[in-house]
Parts: structure tokens; sequence; C-alpha cells
């Protein structure tokens, strides 16, 4: 189906408004392999919406809103199974499927907005899980050159919140992708929420939906309802800061919590707003949640002016404050 002049407001979670020029549904393959007479100057893939944010009142070009839907299980032994899902799909339809099954891996990512194509892109984490860890391969179509290829996990250049289809080189929609998920039990209770919570309530996890409903509940009670007050999770990603350089900021802020990251020590983005006073507030229809520092909010018609606006000033405090450059975790469509 083609649409033009579309208005994209429920297509995206911060219920932004702007038109396109033109969007294309893609249900099917034949859908798909329209995609090269459709071709505009400018070439979006939209899946959720949930980690996008339309800069201007108008996009003057396609979006591709990946609608393809379908998982089966491809390949099953004693230990594990391999299972393949269409991009379009919705992610929570996924985690459905996988828990009912009883198949063990993804659990801890559940109740994170996001269509399955798109879980890739970002490697999508939380909860001491990351797709990554279940991934196998995908399948892509570049409509540009009219081909298909194969990635496996080592070729999408995992990392956090990254893969090589965070910041494509090319257009490449990603179409199906395959996970291995163990039939063993296989909580992954690392994460000290989930620690604390079973410790506490004397919980035995015995199945991914008992885990599943876990990490919802912690998820409900920290993370603002979209419907409720749009956004997008995380604005920006937690910073990594060098071996060498970190200690000098341990000695002036002795409290700062830090992780260990491959290529340094990672940071907590929250905290370094928070202390730069920017939880919990606001600036006209958008601001930084009370609970979660770390998550902008839009307390009614928020406009991509305000979002921008006030993400260069929290920008700036931390370089000010802290000499660290905050990265944001959403892609910000021109
Ligand atoms: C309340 C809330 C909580 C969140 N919590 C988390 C969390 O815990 N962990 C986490 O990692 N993220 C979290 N996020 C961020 C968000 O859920 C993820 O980034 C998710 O993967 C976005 O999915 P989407 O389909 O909405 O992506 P979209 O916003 O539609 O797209 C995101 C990017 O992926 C590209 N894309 C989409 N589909 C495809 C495809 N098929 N092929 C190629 N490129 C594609 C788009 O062009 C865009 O660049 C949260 C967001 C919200 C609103």
């Amino acid at each position: 189906m083609i649409y033009t002049d579309y208005n994209l407001k429920r297509l995206n979670s911060f219920a932004l408004n702007c038109r396109a020029k033109t969007l294309v549904e893609i249900k099917s393959e034949a859908d798909l392999l329209q995609l090269p007479n459709l071709l505009d100057k400018k070439n979006i893939i939209l899946g959720k919406g949930c980690n996008t944010i339309f800069a201007n009142e108008y996009f003057d070009g396609l979006v591709v809103y990946l609608q393809n839907k379908g998982i089966s299980i491809i390949e099953e032994n004693t230990d594990y199974v391999v299972i393949e899902a269409f991009a379009g799909e919705d992610w929570d339809d996924l985690i459905e499927f996988c828990c009912n099954n009883n198949f063990w891996g993804i659990e801890n990512l559940a109740a994170i907005p996001s269509s399955v194509g798109a879980a890739i892109v970002q490697n999508i984490g939380a909860y001491g899980s990351e797709i990554k860890d279940s991934f196998l391969s995908c399948l892509t179509y570049n409509p540009i050159e009219n081909t298909w290829k194969e990635y496996n996990n080592e070729e999408c250049a995992f990392g956090y919140r990254y893969s090589i289809f965070k910041y494509p080189k090319r257009f490449e929609i990603i179409w199906k992708i395959r996970l291995r998920l163990s039939l063993k039990p296989n909580p992954n209770t690392s994460y000290y929420a989930i620690k604390e919570k079973i410790e506490k309530e004397k919980i035995n996890i015995s199945s991914p939906s008992q885990m599943k409903e876990i990490v919802t509940q912690i998820r409900n009670s920290k993370l603002p309802d979209t419907k409720l007050l749009p956004n997008c999770g995380s604005f920006f990603k937690n910073p990594v800061v060098s071996e060498e350089d970190f200690p000098k900021l341990e000695k002036l802020y002795p409290n700062i919590p830090s992780y260990p990251a491959p290529n340094g020590v990672k940071l907590a983005a929250g905290w370094l707003i928070e202390q730069t006073g920017w939880k919990g507030k606001r600036v006209g229809n958008v601001g930084m949640h009370s609970k979660q520092a770390l998550c902008m909010v839009s307390y009614g018609d928020a406009t991509a002016k305000e979002i921008l606006y006030l993400a260069q000033e929290i920008t700036n405090s931390i370089k000010e404050k802290f000499n660290i450059e905050l990265e944001k975790e959403v892609h910000i469509v021109l």
C-alpha cells in the first residue's frame, strides 16, 4: 500500500507531528520488490518508531514501513531451537511465542517496544541480556542495488547499542532474522534488580514466562508509559571513558557509578544528568523524567525543536561539568 502526505504521528513513540511525502507499507516480498521503483532522494526504514525522532514537520522522501510478519521454527534438537522471524513482527509477540514454547534466551528483553528488525539495528539490551547473545543471522535487501545479503553474528559487529546497521553506509533493509534459543532452563539473573526481587520474594525461576513477568514488572515500575508521557526510552547512550581518564573522574566524584566495558569504563548517563540538575526538570513541553533521568518525555504536544533544544542543553551541561560528550541513542531523521 502506498500513501502520500502521510501523517506519522501514530508511528513514532514521541507522537511528533510529521508528514511524509510518501509512505509505503511492506507486508510481503512482492511489496518489497517494488521498492527500486519508489525510491526517492531521501529514504528511511521505519519499524514502530520507538527510537526515531522526526526533526522536521515534513519529511521530503520515502518512508519504508515494515509490516512483514511471521515466526517459525527452523531447526530443533534436544538442546536448542532455531527460530526465524520477519522484521515487521512485534518484538513482544516474538517474546510471547518463545515464552509459550519454553525457549530460553530473550525473556530478559521483554517489554522493549520494538519491531524485530530494529531490535538488531541497535542490539537491544536490558536486564543483563542483549539480542546479540541469541542472534544467529539475518537476511537483508538493498533496494538501490536490488541485492540480498546474509549476515552472521560476527559480521553484524555488535556492540553496546550498536550493530553495522545503526549508522548504515548502505540502504539495507533487515528482512528476517534467525535466533538460536536454549531448550534447557537458562535463567539470567545477573542483573541486580532481578537478583534483588527473586531473593526478596523467594522466587524460583523455572520458565522463561516467569522471567518475562519479573522483567515486565520491574520495567513498569521504573519507566514512563509512552501512552501517557510519549518518549523514546533512553535518550542518550551511557558514555564510555578511557581507563586512563576514569581515575581522574573518580577522584573528583568518588560516588560515580561505573561498569567495566570492552573499550574502557562505562558511566551511567542518568547519573550524569542527575548531577547536572536535569532530572525531573521540565522545559516547555518536554523534560527529563523524575524517576528515570535518562528518559526525555513529552508532556503534551512537544515539538522536535523542543526535544533537540533540551538534548543540546543537557549535552552542554555535561560537557562543561565532566568534560564528557554525550551521544544520542535515538535516531534523528532530518
Ligand atoms: C519506553 C521505552 C523503553 C525502551 N527501552 C529500551 C531498552 O530497555 N533497551 C533498548 O535497547 N532499547 C530500548 N528502547 C528503545 C527502542 O525500544 C529500541 O531502539 C527499539 O529497537 C526500537 O524499535 P522500533 O521498531 O520502534 O525502531 P524504529 O524507531 O522504527 O527504528 C529505529 C532505527 O532502526 C532502523 N530500522 C528499523 N527497522 C529496520 C529494518 N527492518 N532494517 C533496517 N533498519 C531498520 C530505523 O531506520 C531507525 O534507524 C526503549 C524505547 C521506549 C519508548
